[in-house]
């Protein structure tokens, strides 16, 4: 850890930080510098510092990204627990920092006896990443709630945009390049709180008897198919429980791959491919990843 000599900011800025912390597949290389922001305009002066060409990747809480064991060679931002600013517009209406945590704002939400956001409860990321990969689960997805974004470019400008500026399907969000969530507005509905919370607790248990949520993972590693679950292929094609290394496909999710103690990035990324081949192979469907690889492969 280290700071520089000639800072404005008021974050906090690491030097080669191991990513296996902060993923939740814990494993990967090290990121070249990673900083947490103070708050948002702390983070609009350390934007418009940064060199045009630095690499940037956004952070929430890793459960959905794989760095490799190379490293990232640029600077992380990471939101979790930094830009976690919740403002009430008005009763159904909330801005969420893109640093929450997204059961935080299922608990919240239904507390509030507002009903919608239920499905966030047990997807283990932050309002950022929710918003980057439209993420959704038992017939929830985010940009279904979202009115608007607040995002932030290169060059440290704060903008609100409109879902209408964005081409947004399942698992899938594209809008302007080199612009980052800072926040969401979302619109909920006016229901009944006991009922809410009983419904994130119906979720929490649909989810621990179908996936291996004590092992460390990504969640889905493949979008599903029209029409079919990526994980039934994978069953089908005999793939259930093969390993590479400490990476395996789950016993409980095909889907799934978890880290059985010392996965190395390198070893899960094979599995990921191995999978993918050997499912077009079998069954004639090429798996679209969900997960997002980034960095630089080991030097051999
Ligand atoms: C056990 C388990 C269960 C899961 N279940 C589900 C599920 O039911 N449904 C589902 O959709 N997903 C699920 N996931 C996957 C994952 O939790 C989601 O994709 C989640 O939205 C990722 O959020 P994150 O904060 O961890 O993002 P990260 O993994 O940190 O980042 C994911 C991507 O989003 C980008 N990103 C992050 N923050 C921002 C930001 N502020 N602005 C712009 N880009 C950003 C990153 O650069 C990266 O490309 C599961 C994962 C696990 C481990």
């Amino acid at each position: 850890m280290a700071a520089e000599t000639t800072q404005h900011w008021r974050g906090e800025l690491k030097l080669d930080e191991p990513m296996g912390g902060h993923t939740s597949w814990r494993a990967g290389g090290r990121a070249r510098r990673f900083y947490k922001p103070a708050d948002i305009d702390d983070l609009c002066e350390f934007m418009a510092g940064l060199d045009a060409s630095e690499p940037l990747l956004w952070l929430g809480l890793g459960s959905n990204l794989l760095v490799r064991d190379g490293g990232f060679p640029g600077t992380v931002i990471f939101t979790f627990g930094a830009l976690t600013e919740m403002r009430w517009i008005d009763g159904q209406t909330v801005h969420v920092g893109a640093g929450m945590s997204c059961s935080k704002v299922a608990r919240t939400t239904a507390r509030e006896g507002l009903v919608g956001a239920e499905f966030l409860a047990g997807i283990p990321g932050t309002m950022g990443g929710a918003l980057a990969m439209n993420a959704g689960a038992f017939d929830g997805e985010t940009w279904a709630h979202v009115s608007a974004v607040d995002t932030i470019d290169r060059a440290g400008v704060v903008h609100t945009r409109l879902p209408s500026e964005y081409r947004i399907a399942y698992r899938s969000v594209e809008g302007v390049p080199e612009e980052w969530f800072l926040g969401a507005t979302l619109a909920l509905r006016h229901g009944d709180a006991e009922a809410a919370r009983e419904r994130i607790q119906e979720l929490l248990a649909r989810r621990s008897a179908s996936q291996p949520t004590q092992q460390p993972s990504c969640g889905s590693v493949f979008r599903n198919p029209p029409g079919d679950h990526a994980a039934r292929l994978i069953e089908a094609t005999g793939l259930k429980g093969l390993a590479r290394g400490g990476a395996q496909v789950s016993e409980k999710h095909a889907n799934f791959i978890v880290n059985t103690g010392s996965a190395t990035a390198t070893e899960i990324e094979a599995l990921i491919n191995e999978v993918q081949e050997r499912v077009e192979q079998a069954q004639g469907i090429r798996l679209e990843r969900e997960v997002r690889i980034v960095g630089e492969r080991p030097a051999s």
